[in-house]
């Protein structure tokens, strides 16, 4: 007799996150690990890549059986190669000779060296605000900023493509969360208008550059907005720092509000290379930041060869002499390339191009066949986007060569066509 053979359903990261509750905690691993041991995933492999040099435009990487691949880098957010910068590594590495590598302590306890401060110092002249605070990464300073500012009574509005790092601050500061559709600033003003007379503390904020599609907020309109109907505005200028505005500034000086927000938050980890955040406001703001900011006050700093090397950074931001405009080159050469190919790549207008693909299965294909090729791209899959909406993510640095990008080129044409992504 023939026995009917059940299909295996086909499951998605989304299927097993934390629900409704199991019996054991631990169903929900043992649940994903069965099912990726039965049905090896492609977008698995793709996220257990390890470098085995410098993120540069050049880069080796070894699988999880440690096979070694050489590719044209399109993976790093350090948009202006300030990794590798010999300034940057010099500053470095003399001050771990001069202050080890690591700090030993918070903050507020000597955790931070005279370089911490001049730092904090150097961040705010950039922006042209009294003071700054550093974090120890961008994702903790985002937490520590929003459950510091904002509690029970009080409502923070979010664009619903902001970093995943707003939302959970948000979420622990236990203030109301309203969510506007993605740059939609009618909708933004409709949630405005609706806030009861006697709403307290009210927060719109915003990614300056989204880091999924890498499209730009329209910052002038959302601090006029938020200005009418007396919330403060915050931006996180995370992907926009040293790329977008006239002199690399961000997002607040690309759409001429730099005086207009009353919270410039950003990370040190995409255009200047390193790791951690910071906040830029005034002196007053800073100060009580330091004090109820707990992922400041209760986590040890940022050691100091990666703070010496970010002085560094920041001397070349504030100059302009950190090559924006060659990266600014190959974006518009790569996304026209990749446009004029057939490829989706939404409304790009920053270092992070999407090319959308749509379906996991498709993508960690895709991703593989480009890299046994020769580039490096990532995939973005759920959570952080919807499933239906993933992509590899295509980070352009200012180093790629003409040569380069035109190898990219070819390579995407080839394998796109292959796998029926583009006619
Ligand atoms: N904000 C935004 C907009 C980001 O894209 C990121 C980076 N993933 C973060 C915050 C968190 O920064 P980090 O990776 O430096 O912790």
């Amino acid at each position: 007799m023939k026995t009917l053979e059940l299909q295996p359903a086909i499951r998605h990261f989304e299927d097993f996150a934390p629900k409704d509750g199991t019996a054991d905690l631990f169903d929900k691993v043992r649940d994903l690990d069965d099912y990726l041991r039965e049905h090896p995933q492609p977008c698995m492999e793709a996220l257990g890549f390890h470098l085995a040099g410098p993120a540069a435009r050049d880069v080796r990487l070894r699988d999880s059986a440690q096979r070694e691949y050489r590719a044209v880098m399109l993976g790093s957010n350090s948009y202006l190669d300030l990794t590798t910068h010999p300034d940057v590594v010099r500053a470095s590495k003399e001050a771990c000779d001069r202050f080890g590598f690591g700090m030993g302590a918070v903050s507020l306890y000597a955790g931070a060296s005279v370089l911490h401060r001049q730092l904090e110092r150097l961040i705010a002249e950039f922006y042209e605000t009294e003071d700054a605070i550093l974090f120890p990464c961008g994702y903790s300073g985002n937490v520590g900023v929003l459950s510091a500012l904002c509690g029970p009574g009080d409502v923070v509005i979010n664009d619903a493509a902001n970093h995943a790092s707003i939302f959970d601050g948000a979420v622990l500061s236990r203030a109301e969360l309203k969510v506007y559709l993605h740059l939609n600033m009618r909708h933004l003003e409709k949630i405005l208008q609706r806030l009861p007379d006697s709403q307290r503390g009210r927060l719109v904020v915003t990614d300056g550059v989204f880091s999924m599609d890498g499209d730009v907020a329209p910052l002038d309109e959302i601090a006029d907005l938020a200005r009418r109907y007396r919330a403060r505005v915050m931006v996180d200028e995370a992907h926009a720092l040293g790329v977008i505005g006239p002199t690399g500034r961000g997002t607040a000086e690309l759409r001429g509000c730099l005086g207009k927000v009353d919270i410039t938050y950003g990370t040190l980890s995409k255009a200047p290379g390193a790791v951690g955040g910071y906040c830029a406001g005034s002196a007053a703001l800073i100060r009580y930041l330091r004090l109820y900011a707990r992922t400041y006050f209760f986590s040890t700093s940022l050691p100091a060869p990666t703070v010496a090397g970010l002085i560094e950074v920041f001397k070349l931001l504030m100059e302009d002499r950190a090559g924006r405009d060659r990266l600014w080159a190959n974006i518009r050469y790569l996304v026209d390339g990749l446009k004029r190919l057939g490829f989706d790549t939404r409304h790009t207008e920053s270092g992070i191009v999407p090319v959308v693909v749509g379906d996991e299965d498709l993508l960690g294909r895709f991703h593989r066949d480009l890299l046994l090729r020769g580039v490096y791209t990532n995939v973005v899959t759920y959570p952080a986007v919807r499933r239906k909406e993933c992509r590899l993510r295509v980070s352009v640095m200012n180093s790629l060569t003409r040569e380069d990008l035109d190898f990219v080129l070819g390579v995407f044409a080839e394998v796109g066509r292959a796998h029926g992504l583009i006619g």
